[in-house]
């Protein structure tokens, strides 16, 4: 008598309207496409995705670029 549904009571958010989870990288400061921001290169690996032999740049996440904020602040 204790078989009640346990997976009928989690909250799975399927319908959120969330905007899609882009992965940003430690040295993006917004998401890409994000009114007021740019993509640049980074200047941790100067847009190269490495700062060392075989190194993924972690500022960047290995893509070599980043997406800062421009324009006043
Ligand atoms: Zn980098």
């Amino acid at each position: 008598m204790s078989t009640e549904a346990s997976f009928s009571s989690l909250p799975e958010p399927t319908s959120a309207p969330a905007a899609p989870a882009a992965p940003l990288a430690p040295g993006d400061q917004a998401t890409p496409g994000t009114p007021g921001t740019g993509e640049t290169v980074c200047p941790e690996c100067g847009g190269s995705g490495r700062i060392s032999e075989g190194s993924c740049c972690p500022n960047c996440d290995g893509t070599g670029r980043i997406t800062v904020g421009i324009g006043g602040a």
